[in-house]
């Protein structure tokens, strides 16, 4: 199993994001693992996770460069980690910082929050990235849709100005894009290099109503569906998560896509 969206921030960081999910005004959910480093991987072993992303953003000017020092040195030492990067517009570095983490640092891709780091996903400051991205196939995880607490914006939109200039970037829709599925599901009909993935999709929550898209999505999009669970700012057992996905009952054959090949061949990573 491959998990795409596993979040992999240093200690301090994670400590003050679990601190603003916990603070009931902001209507999110108690963290049911508080974990980091070896013992966040060791769970994910546990679990039977084989490989997983290390996502992570900025939300202010200075941070993106220690984050993306500390993935290089954690998947240094943790094999199965598929490295993850992030860039912040307003560093003003945006060329260098993706030379580095493409070229030197050999990352997978990078994640952009638009809500958390309130930079949107088509401004230009972000057009040299997303240029050498494409050309080095690199995948960009982004989530701009309203799940769980923001509010419907013009995400969708953004994105297809993105693709528009950019065809052959890889682009995986957190969340399935919830709650407009509908307006992420249109996009894959025009570029061939559009993907979702499943965090938090379909699991019984409390914290997040309509969650599922609905088996139909799931059979449409049987080629563009990664598996992910946030973990590990979840509220409920990893395996509730897998649990809400073979529920749909979706067959062996489109299981195996979205656990585990569809990852393998997007990011070209060898079977292990
Ligand atoms: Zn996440």
């Amino acid at each position: 199993m491959i998990d795409m969206h596993v979040h992999f921030f240093p200690p301090g960081v994670f400590q003050a994001i679990w601190r603003y999910f916990e603070t009931p005004s902001n209507g999110l959910w108690n963290i049911k693992y508080k974990l980091y480093g070896g013992k966040l991987i060791q769970t994910l072993r546990m679990e039977g996770v084989k490989r997983f992303t290390s996502l992570l953003y900025a939300h202010k000017p200075g941070l993106a460069q220690y984050l993306n020092d500390f993935v290089k040195e954690s998947a240094d030492h943790f094999p199965e980690m598929i490295p993850f990067g992030t860039v912040f517009a307003g560093d003003g570095s945006s060329e260098r910082v993706a030379r580095q983490i493409f070229e030197e640092y050999k990352f997978f891709g990078i994640k952009l929050h638009p809500f958390v780091s309130n930079e949107n996903l088509d401004d230009p400051r972000f057009f040299p990235v997303y240029e050498i991205m494409q050309d080095y196939g690199k995948v960009l995880i982004c989530h701009p849709s309203s799940v769980p607490v923001y509010l419907k914006t013009d995400g969708a939109n953004r994105l297809r100005n993105v693709l528009i200039r950019f065809p052959r970037l890889k682009v995986i829709v957190a969340h399935c894009g919830a709650f407009e599925y509908g307006d992420y599901c249109v996009l894959v009909d025009d570029f061939e290099y559009l993907y979702f993935d499943t965090a938090m999709n379909c699991v019984h929550t409390k914290a997040i109503p309509n969650n599922c898209p609905g088996r139909e999505f799931f059979l449409k999009n049987q080629d563009r569906i990664l598996f992910g669970s946030d973990f590990p700012n979840i509220p409920h057992a990893y395996s509730n998560q897998v649990a809400a996905l073979r529920k749909l009952n979706l067959g062996e054959n489109i299981e195996r896509k979205i656990f585990n090949d569809n990852a393998l061949n997007l990011l070209a990573l060898k079977e292990f």
